[in-house]
């Protein structure tokens, strides 16, 4: 059988740097997320690190890649822009990524969403309360209508995303702010999905509710179509390959065979 192959990026700066975070995911976050991943046998979720080499991301492992899930927050600075295009172009193939809480302002997620991605927020310890939007939707399977993360950090509206193709998720804070806290997309042939929750200083993903998110939302990123190849080629046609015959006529800035501007 076929495990979705899934590889979980993890900045892994705060589990060096702040003993509550080190606490609560002594393995790292990454590993917390793998882990959840890989309780279903259908799912195959291996880790990458900012530090390593290439953020873990070469081209070769990225191409194997089914669903990446990105979490990221004190160091979207030091990600490469090369490997942020190698990740779009490969969403843009058809690869699906979720991106979770302060991955929002990840310079993946802004590539892709192409708006500031901003919102408020205050780190407070309040009470979420995730109310489910789409009571079918495969991200929500197993969910309850509505569940609780005790301590969270607070995201409220607005936040600057392009209208969602599908809204699976509205948070209500204790402090009383509201959020869009699960979103889809579809960017190229890849499936994309926002998921708030998962501030590193709070036991967000040991639980349960969101663990299921996590592996549902990988089943629903999944595309099993083979990835589009060139994707961001821009080929010319020339006169003698249109599909019908035409004559060419008129003035002309391109020469035969030119490559074209980017
Ligand atoms: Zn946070």
């Amino acid at each position: 059988t076929m495990a979705i192959e899934t590889i979980v990026w993890g900045e892994n700066v705060h589990e060096q740097t702040n003993g509550t975070v080190r606490a609560i995911y002594p393995k790292g976050m990454h590993a917390a997320i793998a882990d959840a991943l890989n309780q279903d046998k259908g799912i195959h979720a291996t880790t990458a690190t900012l530090q390593e080499p290439e953020h873990g991301l070469p081209q070769v492992r990225l191409d194997k890649c089914d669903v990446l899930v990105w979490w990221g927050h004190q160091a979207h600075g030091e990600v490469s822009d090369e490997i942020v295009e190698r990740v779009a172009e490969r969403v843009w193939a058809g690869m699906g990524l979720i991106v979770l809480h302060s991955g929002h302002f990840a310079k993946i997620f802004k590539r892709l969403m192409g708006t500031p991605c901003n919102l408020t927020w205050r780190e407070a310890g309040e009470r979420e309360r995730l109310w489910v939007t789409s009571r079918n939707h495969p991200i929500a399977a197993g969910l309850p209508d509505h569940f609780e993360l005790e301590n969270e950090e607070m995201y409220g509206e607005p936040f600057g995303i392009p209208e969602p193709l599908e809204t699976v998720f509205i948070s209500w804070f204790q402090g009383g702010e509201v959020f869009r806290s699960g979103v889809t997309y579809k960017r190229g042939a890849g499936n994309v999905f926002y998921f708030r929750p998962g501030h590193e200083t709070y036991p967000t993903y040991h639980d349960a509710n969101v663990r299921t998110v996590l592996r549902n939302s990988v089943k629903w990123a999944y595309n099993p179509l083979a990835a589009i190849p060139n994707v961001t080629d821009a080929p010319n046609v020339p006169v003698d390959k249109a599909p019908e015959k035409i004559t060419e006529r008129g003035p002309k800035l391109h020469a035969a065979g030119e490559a074209g501007y980017r």
